[in-house]
């Protein structure tokens, strides 16, 4: 059977790795569409590459020279806020790869799930925002949401070994991040660059930065209780710096599944684009001829207040995802343009989460409005700066 997949976000981190997946599988898979946000040269690039029929640009400016090199290419071109979500529709997309940072991934996917397609959802914000309404919309189109994130593809994949109501608990691991051993007064003080020195994963900026607050794993306690329908005292963390084990089940029984392998996203990309199936992989094996240690501790809740914040947002449901990631995405912006400090991103996303006004059953127009006013309120408390989160007056660090 074809397998003609659409990359949206193919410029980033998981997008790179998911091509390299797909020419590593060769056919029935195939790469037919790609989308770029910003970085078109890069887009180019793939296009010349890797000859997909179709490419999406979400930028509103598309240089012409970008353009007149994708049409010598016989490249369709989606342009403008709509691009991904009209490309996911085409009759020739079999599967979709969701690995777009952000809320802004929210339409495609559910475009991609109202059109049936498959989906490998690395893009766990859109889980996170509007969980309540793609959860419901999966099942009544007979799709299964096959994670990408490497914690959710090991309890997808744990899950297999029993019965959903024979679930305990699932267990979440997490690498503890740059600042997993760093006192409160580090944590006050972290530069952008500290933030940035994730100890295991090479990703993209905006998740290395959750990865530094732990918001990382507070967005997958919340993609974890939409993925698999749990509530939040059957989910737990456990920090594992060597990020080996990805995460684990526990069954009524007190048996516990947990999947390991090397920390490479390609693993679980491979996985969510052969599933049920398994194929030869391309990642580094786990050498347990060397010696190896593997250590679990509980997670920090008050150096890290992240994770709370989580667990408060499953309880109160509605527009609390939406309020949070919103947050988080404006703050982590904040920061990385040295407009504030780091433990203000964990502050800001909770007064936010704390004011909006919330709605218990929101429709997609709500979320999205919960979206909007929970950016432009952080920015007007960053801007206020006397709301108890001071703005910085050394000169901003620029991302890497
Ligand atoms: P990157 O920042 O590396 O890539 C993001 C991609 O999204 C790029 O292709 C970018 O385009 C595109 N993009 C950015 N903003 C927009 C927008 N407004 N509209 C459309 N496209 C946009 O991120 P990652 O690959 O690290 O992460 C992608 C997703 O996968 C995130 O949700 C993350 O949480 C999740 N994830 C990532 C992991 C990792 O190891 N990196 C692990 C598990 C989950 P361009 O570059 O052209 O501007
Ligand atoms: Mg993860």
């Amino acid at each position: 059977m074809t397998n003609r997949i659409a990359i949206l976000g193919s410029t980033g981190s998981i997008g790179t790795s998911a091509l390299e997946v797909i020419e590593h599988l060769g056919p029935p898979c195939r790469t037919i569409a790609l989308s770029a946000h910003r970085q078109l040269d890069r887009l180019v690039e793939q296009a010349t590459r890797y000859r997909p029929a179709t490419v999406a640009i979400t930028t509103e400016d598309i240089p012409p020279a970008i353009v007149a090199k994708l049409r010598k290419l016989e490249i369709a071109i989606y342009s403008g806020p709509n691009a991904m979500v009209d490309m996911v529709g085409r009759d020739d997309v079999d599967t979709v790869v969701v690995a777009v940072v952000g809320a802004a991934g929210l339409p495609a996917v559910l475009a991609a799930v109202e059109a049936g397609k498959r989906v490998a959802l690395a893009n766990k914000e859109s889980l996170v925002v509007a969980g309540s309404l793609l959860m419901p919309l999966a099942r009544k189109k007979g799709v299964t949401l096959l994670p990408v994130d490497s914690e959710h593809s090991a309890v997808f994949q744990a899950c297999r070994c029993g019965r959903a109501q024979e679930i305990r608990r699932v267990i979440l691991t997490a690498s503890g991040g740059p600042f997993r051993s760093a006192s409160r007064e580090q944590i006050e003080n972290a530069t952008l660059a500290d933030a940035l020195k994730h100890p295991t994963w090479r990703m993209g900026a905006k998740i290395t930065i959750d990865s530094a607050t732990m918001f990382n794993k507070a967005l997958e306690i919340i993609e974890a209780h939409w993925l698999f329908d749990l509530p939040p005292e059957k989910i737990e963390v456990v920090v594992h710096p060597e990020s080996v084990v990805h995460s684990m089940v526990e069954f009524v029984d007190g048996t516990v599944i947990a999947q390991l392998s090397p920390p490479d996203m390609k693993t679980p990309i491979q996985y969510a684009l052969t599933y049920p199936n398994r194929l030869p992989g391309i990642s580094r094996r786990l050498d347990l001829t060397k010696p190896t240690c593997l250590h679990f501790e509980p997670p920090d809740m008050e150096r890290f207040p992240a994770l709370k914040l989580a667990y408060r947002v499953i309880k109160m449901g509605g527009t609390a995802g939406a309020a949070l990631n919103a947050a988080n995405e404006a703050a982590v912006q904040a920061f990385t343009s040295g407009k504030i400090r780091f433990p203000e991103i964990s502050r800001l996303v909770e007064t936010t989460i704390t004011q909006h006004r919330f709605q218990a059953d929101p429709t997609l127009d709500d979320l999205l409005e919960t979206d909007r006013w929970a950016r432009s309120r952080v920015e007007s408390l960053v801007l206020s700066g006397g709301s108890g989160f001071p703005v910085i007056d050394s000169p901003a660090t620029q991302m890497i």
